[in-house]
């Protein structure tokens, strides 16, 4: 069975287009006033917007152990996730976590479209917030394009410039949030709103605010149509059971304005679908679609549309459903089938890689240890006869608590360390330590003798953490 979606010749295609009377090669877009609509879907999505904007905005103040407990240091190379610290070390683990995510993403949208975009995204949570504000202050759909068309006048002067400040306070406070991460926050507020932020904190700032400003304001659905790549992959994920919104054409077809009080079981008898050709679904969808065109890559499964047209329906006493989230097989009068191949390899290979990151995460070995064999002398004698090689020890302390570390060597019957044999490190630090191995030349049978540098410690709890690096001893 091919996994193909079938291409179909759509008739009369109106898909949201620049200007048509502007025939430039490149002309404008033509503005989208999108309509606000009520429903179980907006509301749902309104609440899972404003929890995940919530845990954005609290998340950089949380305290942990009397530090930041999410603090991404770029210029440290440390990140920080409560009791977890992150090195560059790590690397492995930040592939893991970027792997799942890409997997996650794939079983989400074979399952259930772009659900992604509608209801979780940052764009769309923030396009929303400015929509927001830009219906209190400017009005309903139809008062905004009324505004817009007339010449400025100072009604339209003060709405405009409150829109404006209520935009650039939140671009604002997303940017100084966003820059939080990164940076320790509740100083960098201080700082900021007292002009005391240094040049690149406060270039990141007026830079992401800028973006905020610019594609929560302006750009809106272009972000989701032309420059987000998931939108031109996501159709490569898609097949007959995945659920998208769509509308279902043989029961709204043929679609037309009716009065209101033929009863929905003469419709059929008068050639009429459950459509009325209201235009509602167009009107609320922020991406300018019309969904009863199909499925378009356009649309972000946000649930708006339905909600409308399940609004209409209602007042015309028809059943729910004509826009819905349904699957193309289910469109077609069969069932959708969820336990399918791709869907159990997309859950299988997710369920493996978190797997593998559970387990690196939990026998991660807290401690780093670099050995560098000084390069100036490949031995030398002590006063004693002894033969010594000299080494710098890099230990990195990846916990967060101090560490005393116990230094040993392998590979010698016997030996001599000049130097400090212990060594503590605090939490995340590192500590350079120049040491000596001496040993007599009759333990040494080559040139060139394989040793072992045992590092060690004992936690608060008992647990013993070793790392164990190889070098070589030289004589000769
Ligand atoms: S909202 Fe429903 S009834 Fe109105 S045009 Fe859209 S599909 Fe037709
Ligand atoms: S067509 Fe419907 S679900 Fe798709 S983006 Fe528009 S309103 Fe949202």
């Amino acid at each position: 069975m091919s996994d193909r979606i079938p291409v179909k010749n759509v008739s009369g295609v109106e898909v949201h287009q620049p200007n048509s009377a502007n025939k430039k090669r490149h002309p404008s877009r033509s503005r989208i006033y999108v309509r606000a609509v009520k429903g179980p879907l907006e509301t749902f999505r309104r609440f899972f917007g404003l929890f995940f904007l919530a845990l954005f905005a609290v998340l950089p103040f949380i305290q942990y152990n009397g530090r930041q407990a999410i603090l991404l240091d770029i210029t440290e190379q440390r990140f920080s996730f409560f009791a977890l610290t992150l090195w560059p070390q790590d690397l492995t683990l930040f592939a893991y976590i970027f792997i799942i995510s890409a997997f996650a993403l794939f079983f989400v949208t074979t399952f259930a479209g772009r659900v992604w975009c509608g209801f979780m995204c940052p764009q769309t949570t923030w396009v929303y917030i400015f929509t927001w504000f830009e219906e209190k202050i400017e009005g309903s759909r139809n008062k905004r394009m009324k505004l817009d068309e007339r010449p400025m006048d100072v009604d339209k002067f003060w709405r405009k410039t409150l829109k404006q400040f209520s935009w650039w306070t939140v671009s604002i406070l997303t940017a100084i949030l966003f820059v939080g991460y990164f940076t320790p926050v509740r100083p960098l507020f201080m700082d900021f709103f007292t002009f005391q932020t240094g040049f690149w904190a406060t270039f990141s700032i007026l830079f992401f605010a800028v973006c905020t400003w610019g594609n929560a304001g302006y750009m809106r659905e272009i972000m989701c149509t032309h420059i987000c790549p998931y939108a031109r992959f996501q159709s490569a994920m898609f097949d007959q059971d995945t659920i998208t919104v769509a509308y279902d054409a043989r029961r709204g077809e043929a679609r037309g304005p009716r009065p209101r009080k033929i009863p929905h079981e003469e419709l059929a008898e008068k050639g009429l679908g459950d459509c009325i050709d209201c235009n509602l679904c167009v009107q609320v969808c922020p991406t300018g679609i019309d969904i009863r065109n199909g499925l378009q890559y356009e649309c972000i499964n946000c649930g708006a549309c339905v909600d409308a047209c399940n609004g209409v329906m209602e007042k015309m006493n028809y059943p729910k459903g004509l826009i819905r989230f349904a699957s193309e097989d289910s469109l077609a009068g069969g069932t959708t089938k969820v336990f399918r191949p791709k869907l159990i390899g997309y859950f299988a290979v997710l369920v493996i890689m978190i797997a593998v990151f559970a387990a690196n995460l939990l026998y991660r070995v807290p401690l780093e240890v670099d050995i560098i064999r000084d390069r100036n002398s490949l031995y030398r004698e002590t006063n004693q006869g002894l033969i010594e090689n000299v080494y710098t020890l890099k230990i990195l302390n990846k916990s967060q608590q101090p560490r005393t570390y116990q230094i040993s060597v392998e590979g010698l019957p016997s030996y001599e360390l000049i130097g400090n044999k212990a060594v503590q490190v605090d939490g995340g630090e590192v500590a350079t330590l120049p040491i000596s191995v001496a040993t007599d030349a009759y333990n040494l049978e080559d040139a060139v003798t394989e040793i072992r540098f045992n590092v060690s410690t004992i936690t608060s709890q008992g647990e013993e953490i070793q790392v164990t690096e190889p070098s070589k001893f030289l004589y000769r």
